[in-house]
């Protein structure tokens, strides 16, 4: 275990709250109650991960992870959303701008570190380190990068294992819990629906290549890499 995990919190007791219990696990957490703050914090040194709250002052944690995707140095921090009850309706939103995972406010210690767990298990390397590849798309784990003819293709971590774990089992088709199970790691507290915002993300990262039509929706039943797409 281990690691820092930056806090952006406005709601100082919550933002308190989780610190401590976070340090009781072993992480380093680093606080902060605005944008501002949490520039500061990364600007110092870039956290294993962060908890990002959904209302901040003066503007969203949303436009605020847009903002840290954008950016090479800050694109890749594995990120979990704080939301409050009432913002259910914008979990799908929070995952299309880059977010990891989210939480639903009030949570306890051991769903905080269970979803912590599994964000940071999702982004280890557990497929292998051999390149795989399918006419011009070439993965390579070791590397981190993917490629096609049409020039490099850039991932986020999850499309990116999605990607990996698809390319290792062509032409099998996998429901979304089968997916869950097998790129998440741990799908307790993750939907269903996650997935087929992922693959969307995927499919539209893929496109300028042409590979996104290696991606079937098998209705009724799931997802499929096809070797030769028809
Ligand atoms: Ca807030």
């Amino acid at each position: 275990m281990g690691g820092a995990i930056l806090i952006v919190e406005d709601e100082l007791v919550t933002q308190r709250l989780i610190a401590a219990s976070l340090e009781r696990a072993g992480y380093q957490a680093i606080r902060a109650a605005s944008v501002e703050q949490a520039e500061a914090a990364i600007r110092e040194v870039l956290p294993d991960l962060m908890l990002l709250d959904w209302i901040l002052p003066g503007t969203t944690g949303m436009s605020f992870l847009r903002h840290l995707r954008s950016e090479r140095r800050t694109r890749e921090i594995p990120v979990i959303m704080l939301t409050g009850r009432s913002d259910e309706i914008d979990k799908v939103a929070g995952l299309e701008a880059g977010a990891d995972d989210y939480l639903t406010k009030p949570f306890s210690h051991r769903e905080l570190l269970a979803r912590i767990k599994a964000v940071v298990r999702r982004r280890a390397p557990l497929l292998g380190d051999e390149p795989v590849e399918f006419g011009d798309l070439k993965l390579d784990p070791a590397a981190h990068r993917i490629t096609a003819a049409s020039g490099k293709i850039s991932l986020w971590a999850t499309e990116f294992r999605l990607l990996h774990f698809l390319m290792t089992h062509p032409d099998r088709v996998y429901s979304r819990g089968q997916l869950l199970d097998e790129v998440w790691g741990d799908h307790v507290f993750v939907e269903d629906r996650t997935v087929d915002v992922h693959i969307r993300r995927l499919r539209q990262a893929l496109q300028p290549s042409g590979h996104e039509k290696r991606i079937e929706t098998v209705r009724g039943a799931g997802y499929c890499f096809r070797a030769n797409p028809g």
